[in-house]
């Protein structure tokens, strides 16, 4: 098996190197233009319309947000800590595990296992060279942040995030605006109020590398998992852990890399694991029941 080491692509480029005998690192290379809006900025950005006064307005819903001016400190706290937030939660995360011998290494024919890398650039001169060019607001949670997205049909990919985004919070059950009182964590399909730790500029980073939410391709609470705690509480549904699938950016992209050159090599194939055990990040506040209306209550609360 031959393999190329480096593979450019309009999505991301990537490399693949050798670290010892039993180890390879694929490590996808994302080109990210980071754009600051100001309040005196005038524009529309899908769904969101900036109006030169630091009113956003979103033409969905018609809910209005106040975009603030950034100052120096800030946007550079932004950029260190949205780079910080990419790695921590998604380099070298998973390994893929191949089912047989197929490198060449200097003791011969190895097992040899892919460790998943992923480094992000930060691209300061045109958003053309970057993979995916995001526009962020300084919005903070008070009193309202928008809801942040990935546009990932665009070429390249763009995006509208808050300066909040890259802080973790708790992602509570508590109703919200985004979220009615019925969508609850099911918990062996009884529902539970859950509150998840999570990181909205980790999860965007998902739809970044072209991936869908947990459950499904969609928006819905089945979408990110709410009828099992534990597919909600992964980084594409609402919380914060990895998933064995979430390595499938990697795992596909290898095939580019591997050139097959015989039959033994067609039977190779690989697994993806996670590197490490995941924490839980989620707080399980216990039953619920309905006492009419829309509205849940904690069963503990009432003893019921
Ligand atoms: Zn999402």
């Amino acid at each position: 098996m031959h393999y190329l080491i480096s593979y450019k692509s309009t999505n991301w480029d990537s490399v693949l190197l050798p670290l010892d005998d039993n180890t390879l690192q694929l490590t996808i290379q994302v080109r990210v233009h980071l754009r600051k809006v100001e309040p005196t900025d005038r524009g529309i950005f899908d769904d969101l319309i900036i109006d030169g006064k630091g009113t956003i307005t979103d033409r969905s819903s018609g809910y209005k947000y106040q975009a603030n001016p950034w100052t120096m400190a800030e946007w550079q706290d932004f950029e260190n800590e949205y780079q910080k937030v990419i790695t921590n939660y998604w380099d070298k995360k998973f390994d893929l595990v191949p089912n047989r011998p197929w490198y060449k290494s200097s003791k011969g024919l190895t097992p040899a296992k892919i460790v998943c890398g992923l480094s992000m650039d930060i691209v300061k001169t045109s958003p053309a060279q970057a993979h995916v060019a995001l526009s962020i607001f300084n919005t903070r949670k008070k009193p309202n942040t928008f809801r942040s997205f990935i546009n990932t049909t665009a070429v390249p990919k763009t995006g509208c995030f808050n300066r909040s985004d890259v802080e973790t919070d708790m992602f509570s059950w508590m109703p919200h605006r985004y979220r009615s009182e019925s969508a609850v964590s099911r918990i062996n399909g009884v529902a539970h109020a859950v509150d998840y730790v999570r990181n909205t500029a980790a999860h965007e980073f998902g739809h970044i590398l072209e991936l869908d939410h947990v459950g499904g391709t969609g928006n819905d609470m089945r979408d990110y998992g709410f009828n099992n705690v534990d597919d909600a509480d992964t980084l594409l549904g609402v919380g914060r852990a990895q998933s064995a699938k979430f390595a499938k950016p990697w795992n596909q992209r290898l095939r580019g890399h591997l050139i097959r050159q015989n039959h033994e090599d067609q039977l190779v194939n690989f697994t993806p694991t996670l590197s490490t055990p995941q924490m839980i990040g989620y707080w399980d506040n216990g039953e619920l029941i309905h006492v009419g209306g829309n509205l849940w209550m904690l069963k503990s609360l009432f003893g019921l």
